[in-house]
């Protein structure tokens, strides 16, 4: 393969990459630079843990890497396409398409089940009712949740609702899945199970995962890991 061939496949294959993202608070008293360049690659069906201490700015950066917020400086490319460019129209649909979310407190409405819930992200995009919550049926079922599909939020566990939300994440077919501290208010063994789950929806739908975890035995198991210092990322793994 020739150079330029290979680049082409890496920019290809990059589901979100981020050149230089630095992003600076002004409203305090004083200025906070975050983050301080960071160029960072999620390839296509790869996870990656981020670790770092409280404040250290993993939830901005992912924030900033969905585009949800806008870096000082720098750029970030979802599939390739450099976000600034795009109107805040286009820039939902790329992410609503691209990638699928996940948080440390689960987010479901209580007053609806599993299943609806999870076929939320698709009845609020127009899909038909029957096809919505047919494919949250077969979302929840990867997860390992097919027959509580009919329970509510308050019959659940907590990490059965931590595997509802990823199953909700999951249901639009999204590339790559940004997960803040999804299993933060978790037990161990129950933070190792939803961990479990997430590694195994990357083998089997080739899903690109970037989990923010404080859990660094947990952060060990995804393909690499980095730790947020300063506001530049260090590798671990
Ligand atoms: P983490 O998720 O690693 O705990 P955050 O990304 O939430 O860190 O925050 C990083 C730093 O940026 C913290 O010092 C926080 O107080 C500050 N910060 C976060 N959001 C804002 C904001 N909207 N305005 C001003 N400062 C902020
Ligand atoms: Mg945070």
């Amino acid at each position: 393969m020739s150079n330029g061939a290979a680049r082409d496949s890496v920019v290809r294959d990059a589901v979100i990459r981020t050149s230089g993202l630095s992003k600076t608070y002004t409203q305090g008293p004083q200025p906070v630079d975050v983050l301080r360049g960071i160029d960072l690659e999620v390839r296509a069906g790869e996870t990656i843990a981020i670790v770092g201490a409280s404040g250290s700015g993993k939830s901005t950066l992912l924030h900033t890497l969905s585009g949800l917020d806008t870096p000082t400086s720098g750029t970030v490319f979802i599939n390739g396409q450099n976000i600034a460019l795009l109107g805040e129209t286009e820039k939902g649909a790329l992410r609503n398409r691209a990638l699928g979310f996940v948080y440390q407190f689960h987010h479901l409405l209580p007053e609806f089940t599993a299943q609806e819930n999870v076929a939320m992200p698709l009845l609020i995009r127009r899909d038909a009712p029957r096809a919505a919550l047919g494919a949250a049926l077969q979302a929840l079922t990867e997860v390992g949740l097919g027959p509580r599909a009919n329970h509510v939020p308050g019959e659940l566990s907590g990490g059965e609702r931590q595997r509802a939300a990823i199953a909700r994440a999951l249901v639009t077919r999204p590339q790559c899945v940004l997960a803040d501290e999804p299993t933060g208010n978790l037990d161990r063994e129950t933070a190792r199970a939803v961990f479990e789950v997430m590694l195994d929806l990357q083998r089997k739908a080739g899903t690109s995962f970037v989990v923010v975890t404080h859990d660094r035995e947990l952060a060990q198991r995804m393909d690499r890991m980095f730790e947020l210092t300063a506001g530049r990322l260090g590798a671990l793994k």
